[in-house]
């Protein structure tokens, strides 16, 4: 029993360190596990050199043994060499000191970096500054080019081994809530990456990578639903885009809480091998006044609600935001189709494939009434 669940525990640090790594360096020393971090850092000159890795628009690059006698502005010049971004358009979001943004002249062993951490980073590169106006080639984008057409959905929901999984993430999985459910709410469930934030490319602040409107939709959507955040990444990430886009803080709406990747489960499906998806059920069985017939899930993945399709609603996907920033009004018509479909007792009957055509119908019966209205006014 010990051995498995020291095994477990390896495990799981293997699967966080890989999503993010920011508790490198953390490993239990006592039951043996996770020691290589250690291992891994190397002394010179009686100073201990360590490897640190930078996440920079969806890539990650090793910036190889630095001395922590270093200034933050050598890092800098350090990450200029791996990623060709200008120091100056450098903003590394997790470098904190005392908890503000560290300076360039504060010397990293005051950070408390651990080997192998992951700096969160932001910045443009010259040619990109100049690109913006000029559409870019379409980029392939191996982490979402798995996407599920419409009719290819299969009823995974129903098979056993499937159902055991979120049965196990209900009862294992921790769920840190900010704000309870309020009675008479519907749930909102939202992905992040594509679907309110363009993680890919590259920018000088998270505004700029915002999908537009995003707080005016989470303000109008909070009055009729609760809402959750669910993303494939670690909790960390998700705290830190989160508090980067000022969700976190803003005072028009409040978050449930937030579900991360270990909230997944992986299902196999025979056309497309094994996909990790991320299964309502979890919610609704820690939360039981959520339901099938009152959840709505918004990603721009269709495969993230295989074991629940007709909840999901699949977003066009926010991309290049510096090309389609002024133009994307996605946020707006689907804060619109929410307020709609609010006033349903069950949206279990909706098929929010076709939210557009819903979203047309209504309309253009509101117009109808109203030139209906107007003419008999006139005749008045
Ligand atoms: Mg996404």
């Amino acid at each position: 029993m010990r051995v498995s669940t020291a095994k477990m525990d390896a495990m799981k640090e293997e699967s966080e360190s890989q999503s993010c790594g920011d508790n490198q360096g953390s490993g239990d020393h006592e039951s043996g596990v996770a020691t290589s971090n250690v291992e891994s850092s190397v002394q010179m000159d009686g100073v201990k050199l360590f490897p640190l890795i930078v996440k920079w628009s969806g890539k990650e690059y090793e910036i190889e043994d630095i001395s922590p006698l270093k200034t933050v502005r050598d890092l800098k010049g350090a990450i200029m060499t791996k990623t060709g971004v200008q120091p100056g358009r450098q903003k590394l979001l997790n470098l904190t000191y005392k908890g503000r943004q560290a300076s360039d002249e504060t010397v990293l062993s005051y950070l408390s970096l651990k080997p192998n951490q992951k700096l969160m980073m932001m910045g443009s590169l010259e040619k990109e500054i100049e690109k913006v106006d000029v559409p870019p080639e379409d980029r392939p984008d191996v982490n979402n080019d798995l996407d599920i057409p419409d009719e290819d959905d299969e009823p995974l929901e129903n098979r056993e081994v499937h159902l055991n999984k979120v049965q196990r993430r209900v009862k294992e999985y921790n769920v840190n809530v900010f704000n309870p459910p309020r009675p008479d709410k519907k749930l909102l469930v939202l992905d992040i990456d594509y679907t309110l934030f363009d993680h890919r490319s590259t920018g000088e602040s998270a505004s700029e990578l915002m999908r537009p409107y995003l707080h005016e939709f989470l303000t109008t959507a909070y009055k009729d639903y609760d809402i959750v955040i669910w993303s494939a990444t670690s909790m960390k990430w998700v705290e830190e885009k989160m508090k980067l886009l000022g969700v976190s803080s803003n005072p028009m709406y409040k978050i449930s809480f937030y579900l991360d990747y270990l909230a997944m489960i992986s299902v196999h499906s025979q056309k497309y091998g094994v996909i990790e998806v991320k299964p309502l059920g979890v919610i609704w069985g820690k939360f039981p006044q959520y339901t099938p017939k009152n959840t709505i899930m918004i990603d721009d993945l269709r495969r993230n609600f295989i074991m629940n399709s007709q909840n999901g609603l699949r977003i066009r996907p926010f991309r290049s935001a510096h090309l389609n920033r002024s133009t994307d009004r996605e946020l707006v018509r689907l804060s619109e189709y929410l307020r709609k479909i609010a006033r349903l007792d069950d949206l279990s009957s909706l098929n929010h494939r076709k939210w557009e055509s819903y979203l047309a119908k209504r309309q253009q019966n509101k117009g109808d009434r109203r030139s209906h209205h107007s003419s008999s006014s006139q005749k008045m």
